[in-house]
């Protein structure tokens, strides 16, 4: 992780009028993918833990499944601020779906996700960032140009496994009680 980029957001929070997650959704899995598509989004990016999986935790069959069928739509990459380890084992995890891991684990710091729009030859406007945090993840996002920026619920708070450490439970609910203004999207199915 930057601390230092996660401090200029505290620093600077008050200049922040657009929302940071655009939509709210429980999981992944209630994302309206088709509709994402119909608007143009072409890159899918998706933090991993407490994302995609518990924390530090295995690549469920279910959330494998749905990689793989996001991959016949969309260009798929994972940024997470895990370790090198952690990002090889996910690879491992992941054998037969076509995801770039990003090696960058420096979230927020705009260049970590602008680097992913250039590998792909995407633009801000047609990417989506999914995750867990609204600043790492999320205004991270903003600050790389990423229109498209999706909040989702802790993976661990509904599927269980490995949680997250309590530091990271605090903060996580410090900054949706102070930044978060957007509603739950309670017609997801
Ligand atoms: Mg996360």
């Amino acid at each position: 992780m930057n601390i230092r980029a996660y401090f200029k957001f505290w620093k600077e929070s008050w200049k922040y009028k657009t929302s940071l997650a655009v939509e709210r959704y429980k999981s992944v899995y209630n994302i309206p993918y088709e509709t994402l598509a119909r608007k143009g989004v072409k890159l899918l990016i998706f933090d991993v833990d407490d994302t995609l999986t518990a924390y530090h935790d295995r690549v469920e069959e279910k959330t494998r499944t749905l990689l793989k069928e996001l991959t016949k739509s969309f260009h798929v990459a994972l940024l997470s601020n895990c370790t090198a380890k952690r990002r090889e084992e996910i690879q491992q995890m992941l054998p037969d779906v076509n995801v770039y891991i990003s090696q960058e684990n420096d979230k927020p710091a705009p260049h970590s996700f602008r680097s992913i729009i250039e590998h792909f030859k995407a633009a801000g406007e047609n990417t989506a960032m999914i995750g867990d945090r609204l600043i790492v993840d999320l205004w991270g996002a903003l600050q790389g140009g990423i229109n498209h920026r999706f909040l989702i619920e802790p993976y661990s708070f509904y599927y269980g496994g490995e949680k997250a450490p309590v530091f990271i439970i605090f903060l996580r609910a410090l900054e949706k009680k102070l930044f978060l203004r957007t509603k739950l999207t309670s017609s997801s199915p």
